[in-house]
């Protein structure tokens, strides 16, 4: 017989709400900063009344609980603030990814039914585009940069600021339900259109508290704690820049945003503000490195956390050279998103450079409370070889439950109850496992499925490849063989025949497959990316493979 727990009755049944992630910082750290590039500096005292603001002004535009508000904005501390009042009315923040294209974001508008849309001014251009068919929307509010008025044609209900100073703080926000919906924003759509996927309050809540003690465990270095400086370079309209704003807020640290990221300015940020924290996808940790005023900056109390794609061997070694303690996670828009992270134990981290990197790039161990299965084409699980690969499927408290109104795509990524990631991995012996694919990505020689990212990772281990990546080739023998696109760092010269004998050296070694001597290559001027910075296959086979 089940025994649920007594309740007395006045006992406060506790939700897991947004809101409550905010006592924290509020009472024992109000005077803590937060930034916005080198122009605004609040406090968590200000940004409490501040959000308390922006909502009573949401309020009074008519925003009820379940309605959607959509924010196109660069990363600052506005954002951080729509982060936490939107979703404390109980509405839903709608996290508009800017670099979608005009069709695309008419249909994620509309999908999501925004009703109210805070714009950056650098985004009017494109609402202006597909004004008229965006037509949940009520109310535009501009978030003005220090009293600018931009010329528009769009009907501008009032400015952020205004508004806020316009309103009387909301005095308190209302208890509900912890699996009330608080944000929606959608996958980044290289193929078809874009899908929705949706968070609660409790799942935000738990991802939060089980994310944050997962970056406390290690002994010493890669920690996320109470004297480091957060600054996000992950954007924040994609999957909630990784929950770490919501983990910084909670903690009450210093917290950096850095608006639109350039590079003189992200580097600028991280040693004025002393930055101490930050995740990125490993095309832009790329871009900070090789920017040519990099070298006058110090980066060495910098800890980043990689993620969105494999990251490079190559680029791990540059970073350590640098003194910057760079560790990897994994997850994806689906699941809110942190599903692993990879911490190195003490005697990992006395390993030459060279070989912890080989560690450290891995994608890492299930963070607490999420199940992970990596099932081959068989059914069974995969044996902890390293070696045989399967997909990658999840069950955790904060993977969305379905796609917004897709029901079909909702079955399928669901199917036989666990999360279909489509990510193809192997594991070890110690459990920590290892991207090797995407299963659209994977390339199959003579039937023998090869690892693109491997393939990618020896190319980039040359001294004088910049970017690399691998699609699939079709050929009439073996059906596929790798085709190697690879750009050439500047000033340097390499030839096909250089590249090959490099990687011949890994296949010598065991660690590439024998199939790689098949690989065509190809060098070009830039590696197609992703609304997000990653490398984009589905453009580079348009682009190369065609005819
Ligand atoms: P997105 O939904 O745009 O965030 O993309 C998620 C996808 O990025 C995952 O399904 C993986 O294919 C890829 N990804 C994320 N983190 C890693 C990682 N550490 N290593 C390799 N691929 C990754």
């Amino acid at each position: 017989m089940k025994t649920l727990i007594a309740k007395t009755p006045s006992a406060y049944d506790y939700p897991l709400l947004i809101k409550n992630l905010l006592f924290c910082p509020h009472a024992y750290n109000p005077d803590q900063e937060i930034v916005y590039r080198d122009t605004v500096r609040i406090t968590y005292r200000d940004m409490r009344e501040r959000i308390a603001r922006l909502a009573a002004a949401l309020i009074k535009l008519g925003i009820k609980p379940g309605d959607t508000v959509a924010v196109l904005d660069w990363d600052s501390h506005r954002y951080l603030e729509c982060y936490f009042a939107i979703p404390m009315i109980g509405a839903v923040l709608h996290m508009v990814n800017i670099r979608l294209s005009p069709e695309q974001m008419i249909y994620t508008i509309t999908q999501a039914e925004d009703k109210v849309i805070l714009v950056n001014p650098d985004f009017l251009p494109i609402l202006e585009q597909i004004k008229g068919r965006i037509d949940t929307v009520e109310h535009f509010v501009l978030l003005d940069n220090a009293g600018e008025k931009p010329q528009t044609s769009l009907a501008i209900s009032g400015t952020y600021e205004g508004l806020l100073s316009g309103s009387q703080p909301l005095e308190e926000f209302p208890d509900f339900d912890e699996n009330t919906r608080a944000t929606t924003f959608f996958t980044t759509g290289t193929t078809g259109l874009p899908k929705g996927v949706y968070f609660s309050h409790r799942q935000i809540v738990l991802h939060t508290l089980t994310m944050m003690s997962s970056l406390a465990i290690p002994a010493q270095k890669s920690r996320l704690h109470m004297e480091d400086v957060y600054m996000p370079i992950t954007p924040m309209y994609h999957v909630h820049a990784w929950g770490i704003p919501f983990i910084a807020t909670m903690l009450g640290i210093k917290q950096v945003y850095p608006g639109k990221y350039l590079p003189e300015m992200l580097l600028k940020l991280i040693v004025t503000e002393k930055v101490s924290y930050s995740h990125c996808v490993p095309t832009i940790v790329n871009m900070l490195l090789s920017d040519p005023t990099s070298k006058n900056y110090d980066l060495s109390s910098w800890k980043v956390i990689i993620g969105g794609a494999a990251l490079p061997r190559a680029i791990a070694i540059e970073a350590m050279k640098r003194g910057i303690d760079i560790y990897c996670g994994y997850g994806m828009s689906e699941t809110c998103p942190v599903l692993s992270v990879q911490h190195l134990s003490e005697e990992e981290h006395a390993l030459p450079p060279e070989t912890q990197a080989g560690i450290l790039v891995r994608t890492g161990r299930p963070i607490g409370l999420v199940d992970l299965k990596i099932v081959g084409p068989n059914g069974k699980e995969i044996p902890n070889d390293d070696k045989s690969t399967g997909e990658i499927l999840v069950r955790g408290p904060w993977l969305t439950q379905g796609y917004l109104k897709d029901d079909l795509n909702s079955e399928k990524l669901w199917e036989g109850g666990w999360l279909h990631t489509q990510d193809v991995a192997c594991r070890d012996a110690t459990g920590s496992f290892r991207i090797t694919d995407r299963t659209k990505d994977v390339i199959k020689v003579g039937g023998e499925w090869i690892s693109s990212l491997e393939i990618e990772d020896a190319l980039c281990l040359h001294p004088n490849v910049a970017e690399a990546a691998i699609i699939g080739y079709p050929h009439s023998n073996w059906g596929e063989v790798p085709f190697a696109l690879v750009v050439i760092k500047a000033g340097e010269k390499l030839k096909a025949k250089a590249l090959m004998d490099h990687i011949k050296k890994y296949r010598d070694m065991g660690l590439l497959p024998r199939e790689v001597i098949l690989m065509k290559i190809k060098f070009v001027e830039t590696i197609d990316k992703t609304s997000v910075g990653k490398i984009n296959k589905v453009e580079l086979r348009k682009k190369h493979l065609s005819g």
